[in-house]
Formats: C-alpha cells, sequence, structure tokens
C-alpha cells in the first residue's frame, strides 16, 4: 500500500528502513515493509563497493565534494532527497569516470549548498591549493547548484591557478531516471583535463543529453529552479563546451588557457558585508540596518538607482566607513550614474559604479577586497578593476 492504494513494482532493496520499489513509471518509492506483499526472490544487495582502477596514462585530477544533489540520494523515511555521498562514493557511482583520469578524492562537507558560508569557501580554497601544490592536472568540486556560482566567484577571488577549477553538481539526484549526474560529472572531468586555466562551472547546456557548457565562475547564474540546463553565462559567451559522449572539449578565444596564472592563494574574506536589493518604496530604515557594515552591495534598478529618499541613508553609511557599491538589478548592461539625478546624488554621496559585475559577484568580490585591502580609496578602486573576469569592458548585446 502507498498513497493509500495498492501497487505494484521491483522491489530494489532496503534503505532507512524502508523498501524500496521500482514503479512501471521509472520512479522509485519507499514503502513500509510492513505493508508489501512479496512475490518471487529478493535480489541480492552488493556488499562491496567496486574499486576504482588506476590507468599509468591518464590525466590526475582530485575531486572534493561538498556535497549538494550530485551527492544526494533520496531519504526513503521522509521521502526528501538528502546530501550523503562523499567524492568517493560519487567516482564508484559514475564509472565512466574511470575513462578519463585517475583521481584523489577529497571528503570536504556533505551539505546542501544553501548551508554553504565563507568559512567553508575559505576552507574549500585551501584544499584546492593543496591538490593543486601536490601537481594535479585539474581540481573538480561537486556542489549544490543553489549556491554554486556565488562559491564559484569565490574560489575565483581566492585562488590564481594554472590548472582548471571545475565546478559541478546535478539537478536530480542519481536515484531519479532523468538525473543528470553521471553526464555533468564526466562533462566536468573532460573539462578538467583541458587546456583551460580558470574557474569554470560545468553543467547541461541543453535540455538533451549531449552537450555540457563552460561557464565562467564569475558571469554564470542559475536561472532555472528545476531544469537541467539552468546555468546561463551572464554577459559573456560561455567558454567552451564539452560534447557527450565523445568528451571533446572545444574552448572559446576568451577563455584563459592551462599555465597562464601562477598558483597563489589569497583567502582572507571580511565576512561582515551585504547585499541589498532596492525595490520601490523602500524604506530607509533597512539601509540604516547596515550601520558597522564594512561593504554594501546594492542591486539597484536600471542603471544603478535607489529612491532619492534613499540617498541621506547611502551618504550616511559612506561617511561611516562602509564601502557602497552599487550594481542593477537588470541582468545585461552595465551601471551609469551619471544619466539621472538620482545617479548623480548617489555618487556624490560616494557610492561606487560596480559596472556590470553581477549582484551576487559583487557580494563575494566585496568580500575578498575588503579581506585583503583596508584603504578605502584602493579597495573602491579594486573593486572597479577586473581581477578575474567578472567586469566586462563590453557586454555582449542579447538578453
Ligand atoms: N538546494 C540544494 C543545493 O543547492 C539542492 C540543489 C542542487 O544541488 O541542485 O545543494
Amino acid at each position: 500500500m502507498y498513497g493509500g492504494k495498492t501497487r505494484k513494482g521491483i522491489y530494489i532493496t532496503e534503505r532507512d528502513g524502508m523498501a524500496v520499489v521500482k514503479l512501471d513509471s521509472g520512479y522509485n518509492i519507499g514503502v513500509d515493509p510492513v505493508s508489501c506483499a512479496f512475490s518471487g526472490h529478493l535480489p541480492e544487495i552488493p556488499a562491496k563497493k567496486p574499486d576504482v582502477p588506476q590507468k599509468k596514462d591518464l590525466p590526475g585530477l582530485s575531486i572534493v565534494s561538498t556535497g549538494g544533489t550530485i551527492a544526494s540520494r533520496i531519504d526513503y523515511r521522509t521521502g526528501s532527497v538528502t546530501s550523503q555521498f562523499d567524492a568517493a562514493d560519487i567516482l564508484t557511482a559514475i564509472p565512466e569516470l574511470a575513462n578519463v583520469a585517475n583521481y584523489r578524492t577529497i571528503p570536504l562537507a556533505t551539505i546542501l549548498s544553501e548551508n554553504m558560508t565563507p568559512l567553508i569557501w575559505q576552507e574549500l580554497a585551501r584544499a584546492i591549493c593543496e591538490e593543486i601544490k601536490r601537481g594535479v592536472d585539474g581540481v573538480i568540486i561537486t556542489h549544490g547548484t543553489d549556491t554554486m556560482a556565488y562559491s564559484a566567484a569565490a574560489i575565483s577571488f581566492m585562488i590564481d591557478s594554472p590548472v582548471p577549477i571545475v565546478f559541478v553538481g546535478s539537478q536530480r539526484s542519481a536515484d531519479r531516471p532523468s538525473s543528470d549526474n553521471a553526464m555533468n560529472a564526466v562533462c566536468a572531468a573532460r573539462a578538467a583535463t583541458s587546456d583551460l586555466g580558470e574557474v569554470a562551472i560545468v553543467m547541461h547546456a541543453t535540455t538533451s543529453d549531449d552537450t555540457c557548457a563552460i561557464h565562467r565562475g564569475t558571469r554564470v547564474r542559475k536561472m532555472h529552479s528545476s531544469r537541467r540546463d539552468a546555468f546561463r553565462s551572464i554577459g559573456i559567451d560561455p567558454l567552451g563546451s564539452v560534447a557527450y559522449p565523445s568528451g571533446e572539449v572545444s574552448l572559446e578565444e576568451h577563455a584563459v588557457r592551462r599555465g597562464c596564472r601562477k598558483a597563489g592563494i589569497h583567502d582572507k574574506l571580511e565576512e561582515h558585508c551585504g547585499l541589498l536589493q532596492f525595490y520601490p518604496g523602500m524604506s530607509p530604515d533597512l539601509l540604516e540596518a547596515y550601520e558597522g557594515c564594512k561593504g554594501l552591495v546594492i542591486a539597484g534598478t536600471g542603471l544603478g538607482h535607489v529612491s532619492t529618499t534613499l540617498i541621506p541613508s547611502v551618504r550616511g553609511l559612506v561617511e561611516d566607513g562602509t564601502l557602497v557599491v552599487m550594481t542593477t538589478q537588470c541582468m545585461q548592461g552595465r551601471v551609469c550614474d551619471r544619466v539621472y539625478d538620482t545617479g548623480r546624488d548617489l555618487l556624490a554621496a560616494g557610492v561606487i559604479e560596480g559596472g556590470d559585475m553581477l549582484p551576487e559577484v559583487a557580494l563575494v568580490k566585496i568580500m575578498w577586497v575588503l579581506g585583503n585591502e583596508r584603504d578605502p580609496e584602493r579597495a573602491g578602486s579594486l573593486m572597479q578593476a577586473d581581477l578575474k573576469g567578472e567586469c566586462t569592458r563590453r557586454s555582449t548585446h542579447g538578453l
């Protein structure tokens, strides 16, 4: 019995005290074994994980696991998806990975990415740096998709790397028929052994299982809550693509190449920063709540505006030593506060224009800049400089 109905299916295994049954639709459900009538034999459950063979002539990659759907399965007691696998489990579950490289696995966390913190970004940066020092050919980070772009931006600022650092996740867990975990992981491994030399996110490019896109870590956003092709490069073209199943990697001219940057780490962050989305009618009290913050990014309207009623509070923050950076809520284009009087008043109040940086990238960057530079003028100039491809000189025209 399940959901008040009698259903027939194939018993697969026991998990969490529930019988896992595959229905004709392909979906697995967890059923209380007491309410099951079994006919025929139960399949044997393999007890031992298969070993992943090491092949001499393949490149060496490290997989640092942090959690997310790519490391998840359904908890059959509750029906919810929980993040439980580490990098070694992922490797065992996706045998195709063994054709691409030899791997070291580093289990850093098993969290859903809404629980990610700047402290874990720092641990992640140190773990990646260790792997680069060991001389691996590339590093893969398995990560929840929800905040993957924040982490990719954080690692972009904290680490200089001569080898690819590739973030990958999946929108659907391994035990779902339409899971994207295996294809994304294999494409990530291909990108991590390619000529790429920067931090990137590799995820499904289309609704089919034929291509993954390679996105720059500072110019990418999750644009859909559930589609497998949820990630898009914003304001620039993707850095390249990985064809599946051939594994052929094509890199565009603007992708930084392997070996172009020397290994380095600057892992200090100033956490006492905020990101505020302006909306019509916003009360100045909300801005005042940021008093004492070291940095504040505002996602303003259009060319980078807030209402005239907020400007005295913005000025107050700047006078008290908060670095205030204006970005735009528009997905494309850049801030220009010299056009309208509200913009000019914001500039006079001491606001820094954030160019075409995505607001969430500007937040991560302000944490990094203020963690490494205490001089307000130099910190302001760094916010406007293009450090890791986060600011473009010319935006693409597309929407
Ligand atoms: N909310 C979870 C996370 O970001 C699951 C989403 C996912 O991994 O796709 O970790």
